[in-house]
């Protein structure tokens, strides 16, 4: 027996709760199915988790300064890590119940257990048919781990958020988002820290200014930073493992070896074929600006399209798609252009738009670019003095801003307001007529000449 919906959504993760929980608000009938935690990646072993202990770290940079500000406090170093995970976890499992009960009140059907299509509409969950007039894949990933020897005796960020006390050495392998964040908090906490990168920089992707910023604090914090070093093996044993790199060189050992390479999409177990959906090479499924998939009235959303994966982003694609198929808002569709982000380092970096030399390519020689590097005040009381680095970017005779990169306190909060600014088309003439707030690191931004 088959029972038929509007609307199946495929994951309960950031993308999956937001198209079902607007398209019921429309008036859907929906059925979402979740293998596993509701919440997902966000909720569960990603942003949320990952901010409690970002949290953590800045208080503990934050006693430091304190002394400097004149507080006679003894800082013993050491932090109760087993104490924070019991009240996150607490937290998380109270954030579970409550997306339980957000489906429940908007009469969403809720199916536990792994989806496999059986045909373009039909999904089997749960021991339960689905039958849609729509269906969202919404599955998201996984961390990847490479294809070595030992690879197994290292863990992932999912099982960075199980470690039950702070591994006194910490290798991490990577340098993109996860690894620079990882390794920044794991160092505040007491972890000595040893970051191995394959190139000879972090953050690639990010703009040079912002790169150099990230590794000139992690260099601050402690964190050893090993260029130009590609995994190889691990050896040892778990809680004494060793990394043997290309070159030959046996690092450690160390307690624990996080994987920090990238995440892969969760497709593998979903039946694509059945529905009549190829994943492209790298098992991320295809859409188009509406996030349809090549079959009618199956799509995509958030991190299993391999497009730009942060949580707002999956949100942003759920509740478009479920306010133009359910809204009646034709030609609703999320623009990819311009998405902000922040990466929670110490100090956070923010960043909207393209990069210096993206810029460049696209917009030549009308591009100007503006910079500040600076002590921010705050810093004018610590001994050390870790610079702020703001670039904005315009491009064209109006000067049009297509970039803005923050490295410094408060970059995180900062950016939103600013991402509206360049989502509307700021220009720098419309930058300078906003008056400044001052004393504060953001109307540097304001000020640039
Ligand atoms: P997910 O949240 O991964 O949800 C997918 C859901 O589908 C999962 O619950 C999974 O169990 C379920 N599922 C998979 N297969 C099936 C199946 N066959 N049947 C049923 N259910 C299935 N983004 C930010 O914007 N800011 C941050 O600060 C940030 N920090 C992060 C930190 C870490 C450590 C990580 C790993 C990620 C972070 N992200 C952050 C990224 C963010 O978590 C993801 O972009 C976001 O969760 C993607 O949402 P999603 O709905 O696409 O997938
Ligand atoms: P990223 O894409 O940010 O970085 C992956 C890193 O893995 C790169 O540094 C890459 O190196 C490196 N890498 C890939 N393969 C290997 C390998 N075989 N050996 C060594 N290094 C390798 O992925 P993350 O896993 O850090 O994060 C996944 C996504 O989650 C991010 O893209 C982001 O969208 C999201 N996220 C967002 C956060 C936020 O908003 N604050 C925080 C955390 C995650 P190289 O640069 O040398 O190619």
């Amino acid at each position: 027996m088959s029972e038929s919906f509007d609307l199946v959504a495929i994951g309960g993760g950031s993308g999956g709760l937001a198209v079902a929980q607007r398209a019921a608000e429309y008036g859907a009938r929906v059925a979402l199915v979740e293998q596993a935690r509701l919440g997902g990646t966000c909720v569960n072993v990603g942003c949320v988790p990952k901010k409690v202990m970002w949290n953590a770290a800045s208080l503990g940079h934050a006693l430091e300064d304190a002394r400097e500000y004149g507080f006679r406090i003894e800082v013993s170093g050491r932090h109760d890590w087993a104490l924070l995970k019991e009240k996150r976890d607490a937290y998380l499992r109270r954030l579970n119940d409550i997306y339980a009960r957000n489906l429940d009140s908007r009469r969403i059907h809720l199916v536990r257990g792994p989806a496999r299509f059986l045909g373009p509409r039909t999904v089997v969950a749960g021991g339960e048919v689905l039958e849609a007039r729509h269906v969202v894949i919404a599955t998201g990933g996984q961390p990847s781990v490479p294809q070595l020897p030992g690879a197994q005796l290292g863990i992932t960020s999912d099982g960075f958020f199980e470690l039950a006390q702070c591994p006194a050495r910490t290798a991490i392998v990577g340098s993109g988002y996860i690894a620079v964040e990882l390794a920044g908090m794991l160092a505040a906490l007491g972890s000595q820290v040893t970051l191995f990168a394959r190139h000879d920089s972090v953050l690639r992707r990010f703009d040079e200014m912002l790169q150099q910023a990230t590794v000139e604090s992690l260099t601050a914090a402690g964190v050893a930073l090993r260029w130009r070093s590609v995994p190889a093996a691990v050896e040892g044993t778990e809680g004494a493992v060793q990394l043997r790199t290309r070159d030959g060189v046996v690092h450690g050992p160390f307690d624990s070896l996080i994987w920090a390479v990238g995440r892969e999409p969760a497709t593998a177990e979903l039946g694509l074929a059945a529905a009549g959906i190829e994943p492209d090479a790298g098992g991320f499924v295809p859409t188009d600006r509406f996030q349809e998939t090549r079959v009618q009235q199956v799509y995509a959303i958030g991190d299993v399209t391999g497009r730009e994966p942060l949580t707002p982003v999956a949100i942003a694609a759920g509740r478009r798609l479920a306010d133009r198929v359910f809204g009646r808002m034709a030609g609703r569709h999320l623009d990819y252009g311009n998405i902000p982000t922040v990466v929670f380092t110490h100090p956070p970096l923010g960043t909207c738009g393209l990069t210096e030399s993206q810029a460049r390519q696209v917009h030549g020689d009308t591009v100007r670019v503006y910079r500040s590097e600076f002590v921010p005040l705050y810093h004018a009381m610590t001994a050390a003095k870790p610079k702020a680095r703001i670039k904005l970017i315009t491009a064209g005779a109006e000067e049009r801003v297509v970039g803005c990169h923050v490295a410094g306190p408060g970059a995180d909060e900062l950016l939103q307001g600013f991402a509206v600014a360049i989502h509307m088309g700021a220009t720098k003439r419309d930058f300078d007529d906003t008056v400044a707030i001052h004393p504060t690191l953001a109307e540097e931004l304001v000020t640039l000449r």
